[in-house]
């Protein structure tokens, strides 16, 4: 089963719209020689007040190669809710994806497994698709537990998410210990642990949704450890943080996963 692979490019709590805009510039002129059709979806992430600039700078191009995510969303749809923003806001900027369970929101922000759930249900209500993170810390990988608690993110994530719409939507698979400190899970292991996670998925949602569904590998992913990811079976593409940050380096990535983007 083919499955088109993402690269996305997570870009935290940096740049005003002036520094997205010159960043978003620099990718779109890396990408500039390559067929579309040859390419991985290439997704960004800006933060909520990029997002007005970047859309206009990506709307100058009659067919955009990159696609918008936005970092987090609330999943009302408007109300007295202080400093959030609804799906429904979000698509005024041709929103595809929203990043949901990222450990520094679950670390610092307190989202909760059954928030991550009400958050991907709302998405897929609204048209859009989740990017839903998962991903243990090094003591529970220390502990043995890192299946165990992963295929439980998974379990409360999807609840009550008919088959259809899991077959859509994607799963990053992020080891907490290797997110930002420059250590990559060995590309095997991800491997398993992504295979896990589809087993999983198979579980509960059937084959179909197990074999649609796009799981992502995230965690200090850079331009020398891509091929080696995408080689893996069951690695469906990236998230990337710091490595997308610089326009040539995350245009590397992407090319490193252009072989299997045309399979
Ligand atoms: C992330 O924040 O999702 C991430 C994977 O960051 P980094 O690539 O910097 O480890």
């Amino acid at each position: 089963m083919s499955r088109k692979p993402i690269i996305a490019g997570n870009w935290k709590m940096n740049n005003n719209s002036q520094k997205s805009v010159e960043l978003i510039k620099g990718l779109k002129s890396g990408l500039d020689d390559i067929n579309a059709s040859l390419l991985p979806e290439v997704v960004v992430a800006p933060v909520f007040t990029s997002l007005y600039a970047v859309n206009e700078e990506l709307n100058k191009c009659a067919y955009s190669k990159i696609a918008l995510a936005a970092q987090n969303c609330y999943y009302q749809d408007h109300g007295a809710y202080t400093g959030e923003i609804s799906i429904d806001m979000l698509k005024d900027f041709n929103m595809t994806y929203i990043i949901i369970g990222h450990s520094e929101r679950r670390q610092y922000f307190g989202e909760t497994d059954e928030m991550i759930n009400q958050k991907a249900k709302a998405i897929l209500a609204n048209g859009l698709l989740p990017i839903i993170c998962c991903g243990e810390t090094l003591e529970q990988r220390e502990q043995g537990i890192t299946d165990k608690h992963i295929s439980n993110q998974i379990m409360q994530a999807l609840e009550g998410i008919s088959s259809e719409d899991t077959a859509k939507s994607v799963i990053a698979y992020e080891p907490i210990w290797a997110i930002g400190t420059g250590k990559t899970c060995d590309a095997d292991e991800a491997n398993r642990v992504i295979k896990m996670i589809r087993e999983t998925v198979k579980n509960l949602k059937g084959e179909n949704a197990a074999n649609s569904i796009r799981i992502l590998y995230g965690g200090s992913v850079k331009p020398e450890t891509i091929e080696e990811q995408m080689a893996k079976s069951d690695i469906d593409g990236a998230l990337v943080g710091g490595a997308s940050l610089k326009a040539d380096s995350f245009a590397k990535i992407v090319k490193g996963a252009m072989a299997k983007a045309s399979v």
